[in-house]
């Protein structure tokens, strides 16, 4: 991080707690490119504790950018942000006017940043191409502002404000956004938030939104710090705890406390597969591993994609012994030993065809567990008793073997085998528990 000028007017005497992301660019407009940039810098901005009120996108157009801006700084008639984050427009071309406005509101000259200049001829050397003369304009700076160097492109990054306002710009490109704001802009905010902001995650698994919400609703309206809030992500709630602390060990203190009470809540409890884990399976491999067990897979409707999803962890090689994708009758009966009567009986989609589909992997594997899904994904098939979107999942242990109905009403293919593969996990985490 270089300073060109660090005169006092560009240093904050007041904390940053709102913000507003504005997104430059008319190809944003015409829908073009999708804004992923204003969905990135919102998740970090809340999860660094400033709230964000607006996001707004406009074109490359100097007059509508400095409303835009005036708008975000000066609130006219809602919050006003004490900071607004630019993405865009900070190029080499003509229509790259993002800088030059934002100077000019802070009504600072544009001066040439001689270092910056060094790194943008040594990018275009280091990567063999001709630098041409409008590439000198990515080094002209406003001057009083704090330079960000762009190690992934040409254009650097930069803040530019006054004592009660700061403005953020950032290169468009999301491969240069993206680590720039990370490595960069993070410790740069840092110094100017009030506090150190610490979030857990508790993974919550075969509850809807709302059931989480009207369970803890108590809890969450009147929690304010820490804050608890449900995030829904692929047929899965995350209750996000955040705690804001003078120092990182009060704030862990803090979530800690609450997430041990929302853990012991009796409706929540068995529904939760993990704290702080990506996913269901890596609390499984997680599990498995701690336990020394093992676990196989005997996959019909979800055709590999629970064996799939359980070696893409690292370390599933200690603990995933393989599986078995059998979608005719005659492979669960080759393979997994699954008996024709029981199929002819009860048809291939039901509890004792999983069952015995369970059994018949952990058998022929060795493993301590064996997982099995037989179902109707969709969009045809199905019965009247098993309409599509009905799953039968079985797990088979030392103890003995359970098995699961469930259904999925009106969903998708594809979201019907994600969700029982998911699902079965979790049922695997809690009969090993
Ligand atoms: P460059 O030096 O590449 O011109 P720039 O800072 O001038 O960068 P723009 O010209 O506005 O940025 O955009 C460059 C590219 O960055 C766009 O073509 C698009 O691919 C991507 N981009 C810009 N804005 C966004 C956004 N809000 N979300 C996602 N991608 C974006
Ligand atoms: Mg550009």
């Amino acid at each position: 991080m270089i300073t060109l000028d660090p005169s006092p007017t560009s240093r904050r005497a007041t904390p940053i707690r709102t913000a507003e992301i504005l997104c430059v660019g008319t190809e944003l407009l015409l829908g073009d490119i999708v804004n992923t940039n204003a969905a990135f810098l919102s998740k970090e901005l809340a999860a660094m504790g400033i709230s964000v009120y607006h996001q707004t996108v406009v074109g490359d157009h100097p007059d509508r950018l400095r409303t835009a801006l005036a708008d975000a700084f000066e609130g006219h008639g809602r919050p006003a942000a004490d900071l607004v984050i630019l993405s865009g427009g900070l190029g080499p071309t003509y229509d790259d006017l993002t800088k030059e406005t934002v100077a000019a509101y802070f009504g600072r000259s544009m001066e040439m940043h001689p270092e910056s200049l060094t790194r943008i001829r040594d990018f275009f050397t280091r990567t063999g191409r001709v630098m041409t003369p409008n590439n000198e304009k990515q080094a002209m700076m406003p001057l009083g502002c704090v330079v960000f160097p762009n190690d992934y492109g040409t254009a650097p990054a930069l803040a530019v404000g006054d004592e009660t306002h700061t403005a953020i710009m950032l290169p468009g490109p999301p491969a240069e956004l993206v680590p720039i704001f990370r490595e960069q802009v993070i410790p740069f905010l840092r110094k100017h938030t009030e506090g150190v902001l610490i979030s857990r995650n508790i993974h919550i698994m075969g509850l809807g939104e709302s059931a989480v919400e009207t369970i803890l609703h108590d809890l969450m309206v009147s929690a304010e710090n820490p804050t608890v809030a449900p995030y829904c992500k692929s047929g899965e709630v995350r209750l996000r705890v955040t705690a804001k602390a003078a120092d990182e060990a009060a704030a862990a203190a803090m979530c800690d406390e609450v997430v041990a009470n929302i853990l012991q809540h009796p409706q929540i409890s068995p529904h939760v597969y993990g704290v702080d884990c990506d996913n269901v399976e890596t609390a499984l491999v997680r599990l498995l591993t701690d336990r020394g067990l093992t676990v196989s897979t005997a996959e019909s409707c979800t055709g590999g994609m629970i064996g799939a999803r359980i070696t893409a962890i690292p370390g599933a090689s200690a603990v995933y012994a393989g599986g078995f994708v059998t979608y005719t009758n005659d492979m669960k009966t080759r393979l997994l030993d699954v008996s024709p009567a029981t199929i002819e009986v009860h048809t291939e989609v039901s509890a004792e065809v999983a069952a015995e589909m369970a059994v018949g992997a952990r058998k022929n594997t060795g493993a301590d567990v064996g997982l099995a899904t037989t179902g109707y994904a969709g969009p045809g098939g199905g019965t009247e008793k098993n309409p599509v979107g009905t799953v039968y999942v079985g797990i088979a242990t030392k103890d003995g073997v359970a098995t699961h109905r469930l259904y999925y009403r009106q969903k998708s293919r594809d979201y019907v085998r994600e969700a029982a593969a998911s699902r079965i996990m979790l049922e695997a985490i809690r009969s090993i528990l």
